[in-house]
């Protein structure tokens, strides 16, 4: 809502290429203004309706048709707007397997001609031009900003940097049989609260150097991904950027840090499903725990806001809520 710091879209994706040329599989979710409504029995009628503070279509046809660039309006520029005054903020992308978190949150390509970015480049590529927009045409000559960015995944409850560039070329000498450096610690920070230890940060000038690590990260998923059966399915990615603007107060530099993480998140179907063993049960149960955590957290949260009494929150349950917990309260 207008005064929540909490606000919830619905993007429901398009039926894939397979659902489309199976007859027997037809749309029963529509989208209507701020509803989502399930006709479960089309021969009764019985709709179920549910209402978030936006909801996307991804029918051309249909009035609530959202691109990637309706997504980023709606969701997005808020969020930049906060992170220019000050404030910390996360997104999440939530959804099954294959249910378009992905696509939402990085999109096919990181393309920008003429100002304008390619049609389906996603929030994290959309968000960094319009920082750098915003960077270029601030009016303010009294205050400089500068922008740094880091990239991780949760895999398994262990931190991989997909931007590291120390170490050997390839990662192979100090790397584990996965061909993947060894896993990252969280630390608690008495003032900064919860990092991670050695994630490189990177500071950037301009939106090609970020498409620059950006095609550095995503490929570097993608080659964790080869030889793991489905990986980035069971994986959360964490792009955080951070910015900071000084501006001299008398003899002194007064700066303003904001981080903003953009959060895709692993395959919601894993919460539920029960592995066999081995591997695919480590995989299940830390899944499990990240983004069960995840909800309890944001649950506590909520009733939290709601103010009568101040509830346990466990943000150290996963490595994930614990690090989105900044001391000035991303989560
Ligand atoms: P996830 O990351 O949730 O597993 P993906 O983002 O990889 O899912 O989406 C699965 C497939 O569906 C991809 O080929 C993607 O391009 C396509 N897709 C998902 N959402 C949309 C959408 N809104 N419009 C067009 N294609 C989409
Ligand atoms: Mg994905």
């Amino acid at each position: 809502g207008e005064e929540s710091s909490l606000t919830v879209g619905v993007r429901v994706r398009p039926l894939n290429h397979r659902e489309e040329n199976d007859s027997l599989v037809f749309n029963v979710v529509y989208v209507a203004a701020n509803e989502v409504q399930v006709t479960c029995d089309a021969g009764t009628g019985t709709t179920h309706r549910f209402s978030y503070d936006h909801c996307f279509s991804s029918d051309p046809l249909s009035p609530s048709y959202a691109s990637q660039a309706t997504i980023f309006n709606a969701l997005v520029q808020p969020l930049i707007d906060k992170a220019f005054q000050g404030y910390n903020a996360c997104l999440f992308a939530y959804g099954q397997t294959g249910s378009g978190k992905s696509y939402s949150m990085m999109g096919h390509d990181t393309d920008c001609v003429n100002g304008t970015m390619s049609y389906d480049a996603g929030i994290i590529p959309r968000f960094c031009h319009e920082v750098f927009e915003r960077i270029s045409s601030s009016d303010n000559s009294r205050v400089t900003i500068t922008a740094e960015i880091s990239y991780f995944e949760i895999y398994n409850e262990k931190i991989h940097d997909l931007l590291a560039t120390t170490g050997t070329s390839g990662g192979t000498s100090a790397s584990d049989p996965n061909g993947r450096r060894p896993p990252l610690k969280v630390r608690e920070h008495p003032q900064d609260g919860p990092y991670v230890v050695d994630l490189s940060v990177h500071g950037v000038e301009s939106f090609s150097d970020i498409q620059g690590w950006l095609a550095v990260g995503n490929g570097q998923r993608a080659t964790a991904a080869t030889g793991m059966n489905e990986k980035s399915s069971r994986s959360h990615s964490i792009f955080s950027v951070i910015l900071t603007q000084t501006h001299p107060h008398g003899d002194v530099e007064l700066s303003r840090r904001s981080k903003i993480n953009l959060v895709d998140l692993a395959g919601s179907e894993r919460v539920s499903q029960t592995c066999a063993s081995g591997d695919r049960l480590r995989e299940g149960v830390s899944i499990n725990r990240s983004l069960l955590t995840l909800g309890k957290v944001i649950a506590a949260l909520a009733e939290n806001a709601g103010g009568r009494r101040r509830g346990f929150v466990p943000y150290r349950d996963s490595v994930l809520t614990w690090l989105l917990r900044m001391v000035s309260g991303i989560l």
